[in-house]
């Protein structure tokens, strides 16, 4: 059965990334057999001008019908001066909402080879690779009552509302259970049940959860000792699973722990693991256009979506492989390079992939 890709390359150095991801793709389902096929679509800032939206209904009935998305960045000072409701980020946020993508898979990898590029003393973070899943739809972030209110003194008091219902905690326990199924068989439940109630709820129905997972690991952590082991001994995670707040600040301290963004993927997927793919960086205004943009994150982004949503493991494996690889020889684009690697343009990291790829097919 075939399986289809929706692509939307997005703005700034969206489409010169995802061109490089795309070939990657177009290689491994060759000579996989994989049977996938793409097609393109407007969304952002190139959207809007096209279109008067940054989210077209053409662009929304595709991505409905697609099995995933690959997505560049979205974005842009263009597009800054205008009105909340036709912004570039309101794409990304209407597909969010319109496909259901509740849980947000985002893993911090950090190549040995690039290990001199975090904040952290090598030996502790070189080879890291764990993954953090965020729940992305609920909690604090969208939970009602909240605002802004006059008390009765006169004073101003601002409120949001903490909230999960079960089958919202359910569904992205099972989320994390399954993606530590395709990795190391161990989750961490982040709470903070020592001092609120929803998170003491989050941990019973980790607990449930983890009965129909018997071959995966379960343990527990207060967000803020979650907080001082990612910098302390970040290596002895491998699935972090926690709601949308704490998920937010801990996957971005997670992903400055290896220093370097442009090597970063991500995926939201949704109940039928269906999701898009895309970067974790933005559309990087201030080099699109050069040709000097790091494709890395996307191309590990096609590795994360054939893995997650496309049933293609072995397809993923060789992809990360073949990443590893150009790292070794060397190869660096401009925001990863170091004294003695040799700076390339994106089309040249993008060949140098292909080749490497070719070669851990052949091996
Ligand atoms: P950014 O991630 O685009 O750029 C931050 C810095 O990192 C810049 O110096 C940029 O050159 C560099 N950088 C980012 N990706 C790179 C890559 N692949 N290769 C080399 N260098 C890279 O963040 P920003 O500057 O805060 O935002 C720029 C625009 O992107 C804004 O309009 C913002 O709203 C948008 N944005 C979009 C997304 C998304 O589409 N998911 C996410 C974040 C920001």
């Amino acid at each position: 059965m075939s399986k289809k890709v929706l692509v939307l390359p997005g703005d700034g150095i969206g489409p010169e990334i995802v061109a490089q991801a795309v070939r990657v793709l177009d290689l491994v389902n060759t000579q996989f057999n994989l049977g996938i096929t793409h097609e393109s679509a407007l969304v952002g800032g190139s959207a809007y001008d096209e279109t008067g939206s940054p989210l077209p209904e053409a662009t929304l009935t595709k991505a409905k019908a697609a099995d995933a998305i690959l997505l560049g960045a979205v974005g842009g000072p263009k597009w800054d001066g205008l009105d909340m409701a036709v912004r570039p980020e309101k794409g990304l946020l209407g597909l969010r909402s319109n496909l259901e993508l509740f849980s947000n898979l985002r893993p911090a990898i950090l190549y040995p080879q690039l290990a001199d590029a975090s904040s952290l003393k090598p030996e502790i973070v070189a080879g890291l690779d764990i993954l953090i899943v965020r729940e992305l739809t609920g909690g604090i972030y969208f939970g009602q009552p909240r605002g802004i209110r006059t008390l009765e003194n006169g004073e101003r008091q601002g409120f949001n509302t903490y909230v999960y219902s079960e089958s919202e905690i359910r569904r992205i326990g099972r989320s994390a259970f399954e993606a530590a199924r395709q990795r190391g068989k161990r989750v961490c439940s982040i709470d903070k049940s020592n001092v609120l109630e929803v998170t003491v709820l989050w941990k019973e129905v980790m607990e449930e959860v983890a009965k129909e997972y018997p071959d995966v690991e379960l343990t527990h952590m207060l967000v803020d000792n979650a907080a001082m082991q990612l910098v302390r001994a970040p290596k002895q995670f491998d699935v972090m699973v926690t709601g949308n707040m704490f998920g937010d600040i801990l996957s971005d301290a997670a992903a400055m722990l290896t220093g370097s963004i442009g090597m970063l993927p991500s995926a939201s997927l949704n109940a039928e693991g269906r999701g898009m793919y895309e970067p974790c960086h933005g559309s990087a205004p201030d080099i699109a256009g050069q040709g000097i943009a790091n494709p890395l994150a996307t191309i590990l982004s096609v590795a994360m979506m054939l893995r997650y949503s496309l049933d293609a493991k072995e397809a993923a494996n060789a992809i990360e492989a073949a990443v590893s690889r150009v790292l070794d020889q060397g190869l660096r684009t401009a925001d990863i390079a170091s004294q003695d690697s040799q700076t390339v343009t994106t089309q040249a990291m993008g060949d140098a992939v292909l080749a490497a790829l070719e070669a851990v097919l052949k091996a």
